[in-house]
């Protein structure tokens, strides 16, 4: 773990009510694996504890809703808050990955709904991409911009490097995951992030299949490449819900089209995530771990 720069100070969880606040010592994790993504991933687990988490970049989408899966600790954090009111540009990305880092996680799995960009990758289909493309316009996509935070510390610039943004191990455990669950998702490919919230045009959508990209979402970036500066792993598992406007000779992508689609497959995708959760390595051997290796980045790391 790189801890450079001066002394970052705990960042302020609490449990319960805000009243009962209670610092929690560095160094203690309550969790060591994170997940991004909806509120239908630990709905039912038996035992879940929800704590509040600030941040330096300010309050993350949601509570963190702590719990065990797998015999692993496991911090649940909803990606557009609880009743899905930020879109995807609104979202405070840096003050997600910096709350789950803060309390312990070295590894996120990041589900997320996209469309799929080739008539094969029709709804139902899972990928887990090796690639991504940027465009968006509008977000805060690093946390070593230079400029001094709120606490006073301020970062250097650093440059990481994003040429493999999916953690490879992780990458491995979520396809051997999923066929164990009969489903057989598909081995890589181009997850393109646009800036949303509306669905692309039908120009926009041939223009990205015509690139060779697989699929189109709206939060994969700048969450991989964050994820990498803080020396996370990072892995996506793409749900493909609907075929975007240009691979498709219907009326377009509706939201109410993502939502049945995307209802219809939450238990399966559940439960090979929580399978993920237990095969993902308890060590790191990855590079995803010394990401900032040799370089110092000014602010410490939770
Ligand atoms: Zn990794």
């Amino acid at each position: 773990m790189n801890s450079t720069g001066s002394s970052g100070g705990s960042d302020s969880v609490s449990g319960g009510s805000a009243s009962e606040a209670v610092t929690v010592p560095t160094g203690e994790p309550l969790a060591e694996i994170g997940v991004i993504g909806g509120s239908g991933f630990y709905a039912f687990l038996d035992d879940v504890t929800e704590i509040t988490v600030d941040t330096p970049y300010g309050p993350p989408s949601d509570a963190l809703f702590l719990g065990e899966v797998a015999g692993r600790r496991v911090a649940f954090l909803p990606r557009h808050g609880r009743g899905h009111h930020l879109t995807p540009a609104r979202i405070n990305y840096r003050a997600n990955l910096w709350a789950l880092r803060s309390v312990g996680v070295r590894q996120v799995l990041g589900p997320c709904a996209v469309g799929g960009l080739r008539p094969e990758y029709g709804p139902g289909t899972l990928l887990v991409p090796d690639q991504l493309v940027d465009r968006t316009r509008s977000r805060v996509g690093t946390y070593f911009d230079g400029e001094t935070r709120p606490d006073g510390q301020r970062s250097r610039v650093v440059h990481v490097s994003l040429a493999d943004p999916y953690c490879p191990a992780g990458r491995r455990v979520a396809l051997d995951a999923a066929r164990g669950r009969d489903w057989d998702a598909v081995d890589g490919g181009t997850m393109c992030v646009i800036e949303g919230p509306r669905f692309s045009t039908r120009a926009e959508s041939r223009w990205h299949a015509a690139q060779g990209w697989s699929v189109v979402g709206m939060t994969g970036h700048p969450e991989a490449a964050l994820a990498r500066e803080l020396e996370l792993c990072y892995t996506s598992l793409a749900l493909v819900t609907d075929l975007d406007a240009g691979a498709e000779a219907g009326e377009g992508v509706s939201h109410a089209e993502v939502l049945e689609v995307f209802g219809r497959n939450v238990g399966r995708l559940r439960d090979v995530l929580f399978d993920v959760v237990g095969r993902l390595p308890e060590r790191r051997d990855c590079l995803c771990a010394s990401a900032l290796a040799g370089q110092d980045p000014g602010i410490a790391l939770p």
